[in-house]
């Protein structure tokens, strides 16, 4: 008898599975979803075992052994198998890689599946024995065994770093002897006691919630289109409810910034036990606990981002996508998949029924509901006592702006914080100005490696690109003509800052923006502040836009709307339209009713005007009909494929060959645009540069790309460029 090929996917550049012979003492029965540690290169991986064949295309004489099987068991469930299998035809991906990235870093490198316990600090009998004279020489030492002192049973990273204690007074204090590390066993999950009661729900409420109850134990996917403070996540809740009640397991996928505290604690109240959390914020160890406990089916919610489309669960029931539209819903480096769309397919593959809520539907799924492969339920208006905002355009044109605030909204933030309302002001920019300029040749800061102005901040005291992260210190004067008038350009969140401490002296006010909410915990201090109403004016960046409920909220300033209107992007316009929607909807949450002054140069640009008077479903119609003329997604697919060099020439070079590299049989109904520079043409110190495929027919582009992105690495120009490619990409920088 011939012994059995074993197909191993490991971590690889290459589009192939590897074929190995099984290890001589097969102990255990092998199956597809195990790990195996196989010789590779010149080292050894870790793979996955993906199929057990009979014969190879190799010489079965020169297949090497597997060394070990790692698991008894397969780690990964048929449905997740079969989505990685799938996500890597669709995305043209090496399954390898897909597979890897689907696991737990810990799983990835080969070790048990058992739950890890967390390292915990506490202190040492020197340590408590430490004589106050001793322990005064080091404020900081001094501060971390005091606090040490209070957690007796020892404090995780966590609770350290977010106490402001880091590693370095750990090392300090580890070298004296005075603290020790240990690992503390994963706590017991409690029992689940029965949650709270519900709102009663209004009736487009529970005619959503009865579409998706009666769609239980089989696929339905449901487009939750409902405004702003409508009630979605009510939704959620009652339906997620259900879906335990019957013993089975809800995933709810969330965008980056929308994994807020505040939707946990509601998760937490309402359902009466924590929900299991994926985010990119867990340990290593934290992560896999996550993880094991979704796979055996003990976590009966996991909430999580993007990549929590991927955990396996015991007994899947409903799976919930919120905020569907938005782009942190992509993965937009390495492996580019949607979570969205992989849980659509997951969702269909489980047989089980899926939510997108949002209320501003991506166009794609709103096509795909009129289409009828989505079931549309609308929640037209807001829950409880809560009434629509109005929005009202703010012609900023000669205009004398404080800081970035015309007089008209100054004024009415007077007006709504002397009637004990909060003002939520929002710009998408941080940092003091976007550049900075020389009044007497007009010279700009500009990054050396990227086609990028250099953004001014005060606080920290220097110029920093956004996009490479390169800084410098602000000079004195103009480098190119020696002048010292240098001026800031534009307003940042920083420089509003300013306007505000001098315009509202006695006002409390919180700026929540990447800058300042590094540290760990700072962001829910802030966030805290906001909701409670201890913070009369919010400003912040997209951190602060969305998701949120502040209840006191009256009065929202949208500080600059002109920056989508004239993007080269074709999805600029609805990632506008979105963003004005979604940081609109934070006004007017409760009983009072929300204003929404939004400030432009182009007052009557005909996007605004139909935003402002029709609303976002008015916008969504008008922009589907120009899709569908321009033969853009929806009514077309597109793939990018993009490549970047250090030698200007070579990223085309190579885009030009792989283009001639096409099949001509294969390329009937396909347009090609480019290859063309990328909008911003160096980044990083590297040139850029992409070439679009655009076709009608779904199937022909993918009968295309199975045949080509395989062999562009073997082309001749691929060896100067980093070369990579998008399916469905979401924006074509
Ligand atoms: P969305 O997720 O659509 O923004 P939420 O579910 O957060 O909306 O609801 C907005 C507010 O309305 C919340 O304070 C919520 O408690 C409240 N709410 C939701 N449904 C109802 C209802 N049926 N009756 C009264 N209040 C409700
Ligand atoms: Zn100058
Ligand atoms: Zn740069």
């Amino acid at each position: 008898m011939t012994e059995s090929i074993l197909r191993v996917a490991v971590p690889s550049p290459l589009h192939r599975l590897f074929d190995y012979l099984p290890p001589r003492a097969e102990a255990v029965a092998l199956a597809p979803g195990m790990r195996v540690q196989i010789p590779f290169g010149r080292g050894r991986a870790v793979g996955m075992l993906v199929d057990i064949a009979r014969t190879t295309d190799f010489d079965p004489a020169r297949l090497k052994r597997v060394q070990a099987v790692l698991d008894a068991a397969p780690v990964l469930p048929d449905d997740i198998l079969a989505m990685a299998r799938w996500a890597a035809d669709y995305y043209h991906h090496p399954l390898g890689e897909v597979l890897a990235g689907c696991l737990p870093v810990v799983l990835r490198r080969g070790q048990a599946l058992q739950p890890q316990g967390e390292t915990v600090w506490r202190l040492t009998d020197a340590g408590h024995a430490a004589s106050p004279a001793e322990r005064a020489r080091a404020p900081q030492q001094e501060r971390a065994l005091t606090f040490l002192a209070e957690h007796s049973d020892g404090a995780s990273r966590a609770q350290l770093d977010a106490a402001g204690l880091g590693a370095h007074i750990l090392r300090a204090l580890t070298a004296r002897d005075w603290i020790e590390s240990t690992v503390r066993a994963p706590a017991p999950r409690a029992a689940i006691p029965t949650a709270t009661s519900a709102h009663p729900l209004n009736p487009a409420q529970a005619e959503a919630v009865a579409a998706i109850q009666s769609a239980r134990d089989r696929y339905q996917a449901f487009l939750l289109d409902g405004v702003t403070g409508s009630g979605k996540t009510e939704v959620y809740l009652q339906a997620i409810a259900e879906c335990i009640a019957q013993g089975k397991q809800a995933l709810v996928v969330v965008p980056e910034i929308g994994l807020t505290p505040q939707l946990v604690e509601r998760f937490q109240q309402r359902l009466g036990h924590a929900p299991t959390l994926l985010h990119s914020g867990l340990s290593e160890g934290e992560r896999l606990n996550a993880w094991l406990a979704a796979r055996a089916g003990e976590a009966a919610v996991v909430i999580g981002t993007r990549s929590a489309a991927w955990v396996p669960l015991a007994r899947p029931g409903l799976f919930i996508v919120d905020e569907e539209h938005d782009p942190s819903l992509k993965q937009q480096e390495g492996f580019r998949y949607s979570a969205r769309d992989l849980l659509v397919w997951r969702a269909h593959r489980d047989g089980v029924p899926i939510v997108l809520g949002s209320a501003t539907p991506a166009l794609e799924s709103l096509h795909n509901a009129q289409q009828g492969r989505y079931q549309h339920l609308s929640l037209p208006e807001r829950a409880g006592v809560a009434c629509a905002p109005r929005l009202y355009l703010l012609d900023i044109r000669n205009q004398t702006l404080d800081e970035g605030l015309a007089p008209a909204l100054l004024a009415q933030m007077r007006a709504h914080l002397g009637r004990d309302g909060q003002v939520l002001l929002f710009l998408n920019r941080r940092g003091f100005a976007p550049t900075l300029l020389c009044h007497a040749c007009g010279w700009v800061a500009e990054c050396r490696r990227c086609d990028a102005h250099l953004t001014l901040h005060q606080q920290h005291k220097h110029l920093r690109c956004h996009h490479c992260g390169s800084q410098q210190p602000i000079p004195v004067q103009c480098p190119q003509c020696g002048c010292a008038d240098l001026r800031p350009l534009g307003a940042g969140t920083e420089r509003v800052e300013r306007a505000l401490e001098r315009q509202f002296p006695d006002v409390p006010f919180v700026r929540i923006d990447r800058d300042n909410t590094r540290r760990k915990g700072r962001l829910e201090d802030l966030l805290a502040q906001a909701a409670s109403g201890d913070a009369r004016i919010l400003l912040g960046t997209q951190m602060l836009a969305k998701g949120h409920h502040f209840p006191g909220v009256t009065l929202v300033g949208i500080l600059e709307a002109d920056q989508g209107l004239f993007s080269a992007d074709f999805r600029a316009g609805e990632r506008l339209a979105q963003q004005v929607i979604q940081v609109a909807g934070r006004a007017g949450r409760a009983e009072r009713p929300g204003e929404v002054l939004v400030q432009t140069h182009h007052p009557e640009h005909p996007l605004l005007q139909q935003l402002v008077a029709a609303g976002y479903p008015a916008f969504a119609a008008a922009a589907l009909a120009e899709r569908q003329a321009a033969g853009l997604p929806p009514f077309s697919n597109l793939a990018l494929l993009r490549a970047e060099a250090t030698d200007a020439r070579a990223p085309e070079h190579f885009l030009s060959a792989a283009r001639d590299a096409t099949d001509t049989r294969l390329t009937n109904g396909l347009e090609f645009w480019g290859p063309v520079p990328s909008p911003m043409e160096r980044r990083a110190g590297r040139f850029r540069a992409q070439l679009l495929l655009v076709a009608r027919d779904r199937k022909r582009l993918h009968r295309l790309l199975a045949d080509w992105v395989p062999r562009l690495g073997e082309l001749k120009a691929a060896r100067k460029v980093r070369w990579s490619l998008d399916v469905d990409p979401i924006d074509l920088f």
